[in-house]
């Protein structure tokens, strides 16, 4: 699918790392609306100087008088590019509850669009071995050490996702995101690490190999975004949705270490922050090829959120 002109798209979650750059690039030729609580005035201010129309919306907000929060948003919307997550602190009920009847009711209300776009994530599927490459037909299981609740959120909606489509005969597109990166945000792994590399808190590695991922820019999913429009069906597509490089963890933060000078302090232990890699056979298929390396991603995004802190040594090595 070419990048849409003309079009009128709604996009959730534009605040956060992984739609925004989606939200700015779209909001060139077309009219754009974001939903969200806009909890940073600074990031909406920056949002609306784009000309994109912001109004507010909680997923959380939803009660039994049936209203959902969306009465004063128009639902003639072409597309929809669907990435609020409430990721849960450790109340199961409330973030499958949250979740899920608010994914419900953006697509119930948006029902007339020509695709939704659901962004999952790579955290649904079952632990295998450390290099396995993940299909979409993989085994699931919404497990996570890390942040228990919020897989087990994930899963319930892409059930909701699914059942919505089919019901309301709407195209959908559910593509579960590998590990994201970019300049805006929360950053995404590297900038996460490197927050914890800078304040000296240690790394924990499994005890043999390492964690693989396949860790895509948001300049990427940008690019993306209009193809997996096109590829939403009834009943929904699913896709795995990474860039095209499978990297360890270890040899990933050991590059920003190498590009910062910050030393990371790499701990073995039974308790890890475990990613996936993909196989991109499918989204290759789909949307194509990625542009970043994640070499060059990780280095532009580590100067975007950390300025000058890529050593001058390390600028001459480019
Ligand atoms: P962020 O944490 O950066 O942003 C979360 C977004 O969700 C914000 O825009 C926030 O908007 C919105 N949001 C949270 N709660 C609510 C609510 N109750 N009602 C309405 N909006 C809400 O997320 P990311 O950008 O990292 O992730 C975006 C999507 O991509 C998510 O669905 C996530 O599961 C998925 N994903 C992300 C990955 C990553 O590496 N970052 C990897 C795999 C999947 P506001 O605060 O303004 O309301």
């Amino acid at each position: 699918m070419q990048t849409p002109t003309g079009k009128k798209i709604l996009i959730t979650g534009a605040t956060g790392l992984v739609a925004r750059t989606a939200a700015e690039t779209l909001a060139r030729d077309n009219e754009v609306w974001c939903l969200g609580r806009f909890s940073d005035p600074e990031t909406e201010r920056g949002l609306r100087d784009r000309g994109i129309r912001t109004r507010r919306w909680d997923m959380a907000a939803y009660g039994p008088d049936g209203r959902d929060g969306l009465d004063e948003v128009p639902d003639d919307f072409t597309h929809v590019l669907h990435a609020a997550v409430e990721r849960g602190d450790g109340d199961f009920e409330d973030v499958v509850a949250v979740n899920s009847v608010g994914t419900g009711r953006l697509m119930t209300h948006c029902r007339s669009a020509e695709s939704f776009l659901f962004i999952s994530t790579s955290a649904v599927y079952a632990p295998g071995a450390l290099d396995h490459r993940y299909t979409e037909t993989d085994p699931l299981a919404a497990h996570s050490a890390f942040l228990p609740t919020y897989p087990v959120g994930k899963l319930a909606t892409e059930g909701a996702v699914r059942a919505l489509a089919v019901t309301l005969g709407l195209p959908t597109t559910i593509a579960r995101l590998n590990v994201a990166y970019g300049p805006h945000g929360h950053g995404g792994a590297p900038v996460i690490h490197y927050r914890a590399m800078l304040a000296g808190q240690p790394v924990a590695v499994p005890h043999t190999d390492q964690h693989y991922c396949s860790p895509i820019h948001t300049d990427d999913i940008a690019r993306h975004v209009p193809g997996l429009w096109a590829a939403a069906t009834v009943p929904a597509t699913v896709v795995n949705w990474g860039g095209d490089e499978v990297v360890g963890i270890t040899d990933l933060l050991a590059h920003v270490s190498e590009l910062t000078g910050v030393p990371v302090d790499f701990v073995p232990g039974d308790v890890t922050r475990a990613v996936v890699a993909y196989d991109d056979t499918r989204r290759r298929s789909l949307v194509g090829p990625c542009e970043w390396s994640w070499r060059d991603g990780v280095r532009q995004v580590l100067e975007a959120h950390f300025p000058g802190c890529v050593t001058a040594a390390a600028r001459q090595t480019r």
